[in-house]
């Protein structure tokens, strides 16, 4: 369509538009998320702590002793990092969620070997550190991923079955490995959902987000109507489509200028504003009123049948100029002028619009607070 706005891109109506307050709301709510994820992931590895000393020492065999304290001593630290959470350093203690694990992980491989499979246990960090660890930290999420690979290559290259210092009694090396490979199973693919789920809540802020600047972009902030742009797009749409049966309706107000010089803009925009609440109330669902620009109207009708523009147009018209527009201490009398032309195949929206402008300004001309279509045979 020559000469209009072309720039709109077409956006899902079903998103819910985020204002920018319920933005930072669910932002808030995010971050107070994320927190109760560090907490319940601190806690969480506590407890697997307290369940390794419990295993060592009901099934510990020679030199399993000292891994009992090592285990046990990772307990205080993890109240700390609860303490340091609770005080508001979540990104200290996310790191210490992540990195707390690695010195006993290795220290229970070095003493039974990669056969126990507890150096597995560290992929849940290396995937847990980007649930732990925020996105503004990747130099630290970067050192902690190196960190654990090198732990686990550490693992894998000496920790050989040779070299097992410690082992578990009746038998249960078999059973402890399973046990470390499922939990490791299950861990990962619990840090996937929660990885899904904050994908899925960020993208439903983003959509939000993205739906109210659309909103913004497509609506006159006086009226609430749509301004040009949606009905550009529509036009464009059905001149792709070739679909002609559509009418175009221009609305002006008359003398409109008056009312800003004698009463001032605030009384000319309280105008406007009821003019546009108007326009909403009288039209179809499937019909669409926009603010065209100043004291101008615009209203696509599409499927209007022939017979029933003017009668549509007239009941308008008098309905706008019954309208009492209260303003101050005053009250307003308004009448407006109507130009319609309907859409004929071949012709583009353009030419529809300028058929439609011809019209009002014979309305004006002929004396105002009327309306005129301009039918086939006039253009
Ligand atoms: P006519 O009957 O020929 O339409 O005469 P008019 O005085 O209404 O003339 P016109 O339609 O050209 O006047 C438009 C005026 O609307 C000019 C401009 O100062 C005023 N205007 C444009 N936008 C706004 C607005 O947002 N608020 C207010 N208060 N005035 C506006
Ligand atoms: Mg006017």
């Amino acid at each position: 369509m020559r000469g209009l706005d072309r720039r709109r891109e077409p956006v899902s109506v079903t998103v819910t538009p985020l204002m920018p307050q319920q933005i930072r709301d669910a932002i808030a709510r995010g971050k107070q998320q994320e927190v109760r994820t560090i907490r319940q992931f601190l806690i969480a590895s506590a407890v697997v702590q307290a369940a390794f000393a419990a295993l060592f020492f009901v099934w510990g065999g020679p030199g399993t002793g000292y891994l009992i304290i090592v285990a046990l001593l990772t307990l205080p630290l993890y109240a700390i990092a609860l303490l340091w959470l609770k005080r508001g350093y979540a990104v200290g203690a996310g790191v210490m969620a992540v990195s707390l694990p690695i010195g006993p992980l290795v220290a229970y491989t070095a003493a039974f070997s990669v056969d126990a499979s507890v150096h597995l246990l560290l992929f849940i960090f290396a995937v847990g550190l980007f649930v732990l660890v925020p996105n503004d930290k990747p130099q630290v999420r970067l050192y902690l991923a190196l960190g654990i690979f090198a732990a686990f290559v550490l693992c894998e290259t000496f920790f050989t079955s040779e070299r097992a210092w410690a082992t578990l009694n009746q038998d249960f090396m078999p059973t402890f490995a399973a046990i470390n490979r499922t939990n490791t199973a299950a861990g990962i693919i619990l840090l996937g959902v929660l990885l899904h789920r904050r994908m899925e809540y960020s993208r439903h802020i983003l959509e939000g987000a993205a739906r109210h600047g659309e909103l913004l972009a497509t609506t006159d902030e006086l009226t609430g109507l749509t301004n040009r742009r949606p009905i550009i797009a529509q036009l464009e749409q059905f001149e792709a489509d070739g679909m002609s049966d559509y009418a175009i309706v221009l609305m002006d107000i008359d003398h409109f200028k008056t009312v800003n010089d004698e009463y001032g803009h605030s009384c000319g925009d309280m105008m406007i504003r009821h003019v546009g609440f108007h326009l909403r109330e009288h039209f179809r669902e499937s019909d669409m009123a926009s603010r065209w620009g100043g004291d101008e109207f615009l209203v696509l009708m599409p499927n209007i049948p022939r017979r029933s523009l003017v009668p549509v147009l007239e009941r308008l018209r008098s309905s706008i100029a019954s309208m009492a527009v209260p303003c101050s201490d005053h009250v307003h009398h308004v009448t407006v002028s109507i130009g319609a032309a309907h859409g004929i195949a071949g012709e583009t929206a353009d030419e529809c619009i300028a058929a439609a402008d011809h019209a009002l300004y014979r309305a004006k001309e002929e004396g105002r607070d009327r309306v005129v279509a301009v039918g086939t045979s006039d253009r």
